[in-house]
């Protein structure tokens, strides 16, 4: 497909127009991208992203996004709303981790504006506080290798070394005794998954926070993906490992309200045992010309939209609704994996629930990934080794997914089956595949143009 499929519908603009254009005009082509693009993923065939699916749901955070959406937060004289959106959302959120059950902290949290800005927001909180209290100026942070890209985007941005410890790609989940081997003084915090983005498995949370308290460092959760499902699945009764604040040593925890809290892109939550961590990254300068300035988070203007649209998702559905939805998705997941598990040439990577992966020591995952793609599948590719994740939401435990991905997949296990026999290169392993030897230059430039292409489409896009 184009990255440019509208280049011939819809007017290109390389300049402001001249002329402001009609606001039906507009709507009716806005629509028309709206509607093309939701096609994609309504038919349920399509990993992650769109946890939640529901029009009706859309429709009523559109409703309470607009009562404040031109509203900035950080003007709160102006809308204590705001105040109330956020302390309640961080509230919340605080109690879906169990913080009541800290004695060695004053809970706190903070809203941003996504996983990676928790992630961000937390190492800066780690960071500050360690310079502040343990003296660290050559500060080091302890990462799996499966967790997120964002901790090490966050440890170049904020000057923090980061260490990676490899991890088994049998049981997907770190060695606590590894992770602790390359713990110093230095080490302003650690982290595991709950779970992880390739794999959907949970690190050993509760031996990190030993390891962590044996070194007097910070443990952080990384609870993005699972943090507003995995407690469901919990009371559910699926076997979890405990990862939140009831495990000794957690320090922090970053849960995606904009994942499964059902709410829009655009808001996560970050929450703290101990609000000094918190407090550690506030910024102010009190002495500005321009008037005292604080700033809670690294964030200026907000929309207080999001903050109104988050709350209003999470009080919409309370315990019960979300608890609803775990159920269906934990299911359709046990299903979807059944379905894997028949087919003796696929493995599926370590213990997940919700969310999984798997690969194939009888040919390249990619030929299975290939066939899929050709029915409308949108999984996404991992590698070290090759392999297929897929993330339930709730598009997938609509009546006859399951079916379809059970159908589709037995077709293709046997396209993968015959390409391989024929020694055929699978196709998109071009795009996703691992690469022998490693980066290579060929690599990071066609990862450039790919960015690039995002951006520059005024170049890119065919003349008028
Ligand atoms: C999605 C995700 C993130 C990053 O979140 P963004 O919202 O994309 O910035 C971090 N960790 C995990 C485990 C995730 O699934």
């Amino acid at each position: 497909m184009s990255d440019f499929p509208y280049a011939e519908r819809f007017p290109v603009n390389r300049t402001l127009p001249d002329h402001g254009r009609p606001r039906e005009e507009i709507l009716a082509e806005l629509h028309a991208m709206a509607t093309e693009e939701d096609a994609v993923w309504e038919t349920g065939k399509c990993s992650g992203t769109m946890y939640c699916g529901d029009h009706d749901h859309y429709r009523f955070l559109t409703e309470s996004f607009g009562l404040f959406a031109h509203v900035n937060a950080l003007q709160r004289d102006m809308c204590p709303s705001a105040t109330k959106f956020e302390g309640e959302i961080i509230a919340m959120a605080l109690d879906l981790m169990h913080a009541d059950a800290v004695e060695d902290g004053t809970p706190a949290g903070m809203v941003t504006s996504g996983g990676t800005g928790s992630i961000l927001h937390a190492v800066l909180a780690y960071r500050e506080h360690a310079a502040e209290h343990r003296g660290i100026d050559r500060p080091n942070f302890v990462k799996p290798e499966t967790g997120h890209p964002a901790f090490d985007k966050a440890c170049h941005l904020l000057g923090v070394e980061l260490r990676t410890v490899p991890v088994d790609p049998a049981t997907t989940v770190v060695d606590p005794a590894a992770v602790a081997a390359l713990v110093d003084v230095d080490t302003i915090a650690i982290m595991g998954s709950a779970g992880n983005y390739g794999y959907g498995t949970i690190d050993p949370i509760a031996e990190l926070g030993r390891v962590a308290l044996d070194h007097g460092t910070g443990l952080h959760v990384d609870g993005c993906l699972g943090g507003f499902i995995l407690p469901f699945g919990e009371e559910l009764g699926y076997d979890l490992p405990p990862f939140d604040f009831r495990v000794p040593g957690v320090t922090s925890i970053s849960a995606d309200t904009h994942k499964y809290g059902y709410a829009f892109k655009g808001t996560s939550t970050l929450l703290f045992r101990d609000k000094a961590y918190r407090n550690a990254q506030y910024f102010q300068l009190a002495g500005w010309s321009g008037g005292k300035y604080m700033s809670p988070g690294i964030d200026g203007s907000r929309s207080g939209g999001l903050l109104a649209a988050t709350w209003a998702s999470m009080v919409s559905h309370g315990r019960d609704g979300y608890l609803h939805h775990a159920r269906e998705i934990f299911e359709t997941a046990d299903r979807m994996k059944a379905a894997v598990r028949s087919h003796p040439e696929l493995r599926i990577l370590g213990n997940p629930t919700f969310c999984f992966s798997f690969t194939s020591d009888a040919f390249d995952i990619y030929h299975v990934n290939d066939a899929l793609r050709e029915r409308g599948w949108r999984l996404n590719g991992q590698q070290y080794p090759n392999a297929i994740h897929l993330a339930v939401t709730r598009p997938q435990t609509q009546p006859g997914v399951v079916e379809a991905w059970t159908a589709d997949l037995a077709d293709a296990v046997e396209h993968a089956r015959r390409q391989h026999a024929a020694g055929v290169e699978a196709a998109s392993s071009a795009i996703y595949g691992g690469v022998a030897g490693g980066m290579t230059d060929e690599v990071e430039e066609f990862i450039v143009a790919i960015m690039s292409d995002l951006l520059d489409a005024q170049q890119s896009v065919p003349p008028a």
